[in-house]
């Protein structure tokens, strides 16, 4: 029976019949001579990341059918014409059978991340595909490629527009308008995938005092200020962060005296944070990127939300995330729990989060669910 997980592993190959070069389009056939799929070869324990099970061409008819899927499912989501939101994933790697392309609609703009020299090579017929099924729905494409492919790839990447231009730019989220630094921001820009996590918080905000740890572009921030928080505290270590949360949040409320950012480590500012806030948010990077990190980072996550719940008032509550691949909901759960039990306080969980729709799992992918999150009530 296939299981059609789209990644075959180095110690899965018998044998090549040449030496593929990286990025190029190969065949993977069964021992017995069978074709299984194609797709791009990498030298690295990942070897080929499959495109098709099918025996088909790989060329723009194909990549505008699998852009057309991706965009049907964001069209049965309400995302490609909702009024109030105009920026979410379009092409989700894996979840998207588009394995090595993420893709970001930002309010006209796309901004593509290629992570792997196969999908990098295509990026010129992709472009087009876009272009073809996005119509004038897609004004430009600007392709942010350079820290995302493996850094011994052959091919080198340069930022930069790879279908018109556009200068700056404002997107929005329920109505919330955020400015997208697209060239110089993280990842694409901005985070997307806390959409709906963000909602969840503003609901819960009214007149509570917030504090939202590792805040980058003030996302929960301004959906806090809009829920009817008392006051919101922002932190992220980050200098360019924090004047990103200050603009967003002067372009949608103006001048706030609720609000305050603070530029510092985010360890640090919880040192000092005993008893001010009955919400924290805890959404830091990823504490491990690959397997061999996994103990050190399940220890940060310990700590970080044992201080946190050592530090919140009675009756508050705590949205804490991870969103590294690596670790599982599990895992990240029985931190939170060490973490609870080291503060020894007693903890409730109120909702178990993940990733939105536009960042849909594969089923035959587990690995593309990386987005957990817990809501938690402290007594
Ligand atoms: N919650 C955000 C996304 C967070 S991304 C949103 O909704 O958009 C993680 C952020 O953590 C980054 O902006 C990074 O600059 C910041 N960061 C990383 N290490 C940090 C630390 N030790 N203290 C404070 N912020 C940190």
């Amino acid at each position: 029976m296939m299981r059609f997980h789209p990644w075959v592993f180095s110690g899965a190959i018998k044998k090549m019949s040449e030496k593929p070069a990286e990025g190029q389009l190969v065949d993977v056939v069964s021992n017995e001579g069978s074709f299984l799929g194609k797709g791009h070869y990498q030298p690295s324990s990942i070897s080929v990341r499959i495109l098709s099970f099918q025996q088909e061409e790989i060329d723009l008819s194909f990549w505008k059918r699998r852009i057309l899927n991706a965009w049907n499912v964001r069209k049965a989501c309400h995302l490609t014409d909702s009024p109030e939101t105009n920026v979410f994933r379009l092409v989700h790697g894996e979840g998207d059978d588009l394995p090595g392309l993420i893709a970001d609609y930002y309010n006209g703009l796309l901004v593509t991340q290629m992570h792997s020299a196969g999908m990098y090579l295509e990026r010129e017929i992709l472009a087009q595909a876009f272009k073809e099924v996005l119509g004038d729905r897609l004004l430009a494409i600007y392709d942010k490629s350079e820290g995302a492919l493996p850094y011994n790839a052959p091919v080198k990447a340069v930022n930069g527009f790879i279908l018109g231009s556009c200068g700056e730019l404002t997107a929005k989220e329920y109505g919330k308008l955020f400015r997208i630094d697209y060239a110089e921001g993280q990842k694409t820009g901005f985070f997307i995938d806390q959409r709906e996590n963000r909602r969840l918080m503003q609901q819960m905000a009214l007149d509570r005092e917030v504090l939202n740890m590792f805040c980058y572009t003030g996302g929960f921030s301004v959906f806090a200020l809009q829920g009817g928080a008392k006051l919101v505290h922002s932190v992220d270590s980050s200098k360019q962060a924090i004047d990103l949360t200050r603009q967003n949040i002067l372009l949608n409320f103006g001048e706030e005296s609720r609000h305050e950012a603070f530029a510092t480590d985010a360890f640090d500012f919880l040192r000092q944070a005993d008893k001010k806030y009955d919400l924290i948010i805890l959404d830091p990077p990823a504490f491990a990127k690959h397997t061999d990190a996994l103990r050190n980072a399940l220890q940060g996550y310990k700590k970080l939300n044992a201080r946190a719940i050592e530090a919140i008032r009675p009756g508050g509550i705590i949205f804490t995330f991870s969103c590294s691949q690596v670790v599982s909901r599990d895992a990240f759960r029985k931190a939170v729990f060490s973490g609870a039990a080291a503060a020894g306080r007693s903890v409730r969980i109120l909702y178990q989060l993940s990733q939105p729709e536009d960042h849909p799992v594969n089923i035959y992918h587990p690995e593309g669910e990386y987005l957990k999150g817990l809501v938690l009530y402290v007594e």
